[in-house]
C-alpha cells in the first residue's frame, strides 16, 4: 500500500466537499441555493485590497520571515492588548496560512502518541481529523442543546484522564453559533489549570456577534489561564478574507517557536501580499465588520424565527458566527416524496437533491439529527431557501 497508516484515517473537509458540489451545481446551471458556506459573501473591503495592491507595486513578494512580519505581529499584539486585555511579545505569536493552517501547526506540536485531546460536540468538523493527523486519540464530550451546546464544568472534569492533553474551546461555536459567557469559560478555565491541561481557543469568530453580545477570550479569564492557552484567530472571518489565508496563534513561546520549526520545514511564511493585507485588515478601520455584523444579525433573526415555524424543526438562537444549527430530530423516520428519510444526512442529501438547497447535515459535527445553515448569503436566497425547505417537508 503506497499511503501512510495515518492518512488513512482521514476524510476530506465535509463542509468544503459540500460547498464545493453546490459551486459545481451552479456553475452547470441548478438553481441551487447554498446554506453551506463557510465564509462571508461580502467582498473583502477596500482599503484591505489597496494594502495588497501597494505590497504589489512595492515589490514585496519574495519570502518574510516565517512566523510573519513584524508589522503584522505588532498588530496582532495590538489586538490582542485591545480587544482582549493581553499583552504578548512577538517570540508569542505566530502567523500562518489560516487559522487551519495555525491549529494544524498546534496539534502537530503538542499532540502525540498516547496522548488524548478533549473536543466538545457538536464541534467544527476539523478537530478530530487534525488530532488523528497527529496520531492522538480524541475525547468527545457531547453537550446538551438545553445547556445552550456548552460543555459545563461537570462534563470537562469527567472527561479528563491521565492522557489528557489539551481541550479545545471554539466560542463563538462552528457549527451552532453558541457562545460562552465569561463567567462559564472562567470555570472551565480554572479546572484545566488544576488539571494542567492545555486549553486550545478557537476564536476565529470572537468578532462575529450579536444583540451587544461580546466575545471573551478563555484565556484572559483568569490571569493564570493565559500561561496554558493557546488562542487561534485570524481574518478569514470578520475580514471576508478566506482566500487570503492568513490565520495567527498566540501562546507560550516554546510552543509558538515549535509551530514556527514545523512551519519553516513545511509552508515558510504564508503568502507575502496577504501578509500586507491581514496588517491593514487589523489596523486599519473596523467598520466593515460593523457592517457586515448588522447584516448577519437581521438574517440570523429571520432564520431561527422562520425555521422555528415550520413543523418538526426546533432552532437555538445563536450569540455568534453566521450559522444556525435546528435540531431536525421529529422529522426523521418519514417518507418525504415517497423516500423514507432516517438521518440528517438523508434530510441533507435530499434536499439538495429535491430542493436544490444546500445544507451540511450534523453527522460530520458530531451531532446526527441535525442541519447546520450558514446564512452568509443573502436574506432574499434565505427567504427563497426556506420556502423551498418548507415545500420540500410537506
Ligand atoms: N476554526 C473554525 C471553527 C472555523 O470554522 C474555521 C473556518 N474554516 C477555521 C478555524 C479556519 O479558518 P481559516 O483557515 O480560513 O482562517
Ligand atoms: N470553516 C468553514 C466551514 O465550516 C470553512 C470550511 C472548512 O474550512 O472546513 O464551513
Amino acid at each position: 500500500m503506497l499511503l501512510s497508516g495515518r492518512v488513512q484515517k482521514i476524510k476530506p473537509s465535509p463542509t468544503l466537499a459540500i460547498e464545493a458540489k453546490a459551486k459545481a451545481l451552479k456553475a452547470r446551471g441548478v438553481d441551487i441555493i447554498s446554506f453551506g458556506a463557510g465564509e462571508p459573501d461580502c467582498d473583502t473591503p477596500d482599503n484591505i485590497k489597496d494594502a495588497a495592491r501597494k505590497a504589489i507595486d512595492a515589490g514585496f513578494t519574495k519570502y518574510c520571515p516565517v512566523t510573519g512580519t513584524p508589522d503584522l505581529k505588532a498588530a496582532i499584539i495590538e489586538k490582542f492588548k485591545t480587544d482582549n486585555g493581553l499583552v504578548y511579545t512577538p517570540e508569542e505569536i505566530i502567523v500562518s496560512c489560516g487559522a487551519k493552517h495555525s491549529l494544524y501547526n498546534l496539534f502537530q506540536a503538542v499532540l502525540g502518541k498516547g496522548d488524548e485531546l478533549i473536543v466538545p460536540a457538536p464541534y467544527w468538523v476539523s478537530y478530530p481529523d487534525m488530532a488523528l493527523l497527529a496520531d492522538a486519540k480524541v475525547r468527545i464530550v457531547t453537550t446538551k442543546e438545553r445547556d445552550g451546546f456548552k460543555m459545563t464544568p461537570a462534563q470537562l472534569s469527567k472527561a479528563i484522564r491521565k492522557k489528557t492533553k489539551a481541550v479545545v474551546i471554539n466560542s463563538p461555536s462552528n457549527p451552532t453559533g453558541s457562545a460562552y459567557t465569561t463567567e462559564e469559560l472562567r470555570a472551565l478555565a480554572a479546572i484545566c489549570i488544576e488539571r494542567n491541561i492545555l486549553i486550545i481557543a478557537d476564536d476565529i469568530y470572537e468578532k462575529l456577534v450579536y444583540d451587544g453580545f461580546s466575545a471573551t477570550t478563555i484565556a484572559a479569564t483568569i490571569p493564570e489561564a493565559k500561561n496554558i492557552t493557546v488562542i487561534v484567530n485570524g481574518v478569514s472571518k470578520a475580514y471576508a478574507m478566506t482566500g487570503w489565508r492568513i490565520g495567527y496563534a498566540a501562546g507560550p513561546k516554546e510552543i509558538i517557536a515549535a509551530m514556527g520549526n514545523i512551519q519553516s520545514q513545511s509552508t515558510s511564511n504564508p503568502t507575502s501580499i496577504s501578509l500586507k493585507a491581514a496588517a491593514e485588515a487589523l489596523s486599519g478601520s473596523q467598520d466593515s465588520v460593523k457592517t457586515m455584523c448588522g447584516e448577519f444579525a437581521q438574517r440570523r433573526d429571520y432564520i431561527v424565527e422562520r425555521l422555528n415555524t415550520i413543523k418538526g424543526v426546533r432552532c437555538f438562537k445563536p450569540q455568534g458566527a453566521f450559522y444556525v444549527f435546528p435540531n431536525v430530530k421529529k422529522l426523521l423516520g418519514k417518507t418525504y416524496g415517497g423516500i423514507l428519510i432516517n438521518t440528517s444526512a438523508e434530510l441533507a442529501a435530499y434536499l439538495l437533491d429535491t430542493a436544490q438547497i444546500a445544507t451540511v447535515p450534523g453527522e460530520p459535527f458530531g451531532a446526527p439529527g441535525y442541519l447546520r445553515l450558514s446564512y452568509a448569503t443573502s436574506l432574499a436566497n434565505i427567504k427563497t431557501g426556506l420556502d423551498r425547505l418548507e415545500q420540500a417537508l410537506k
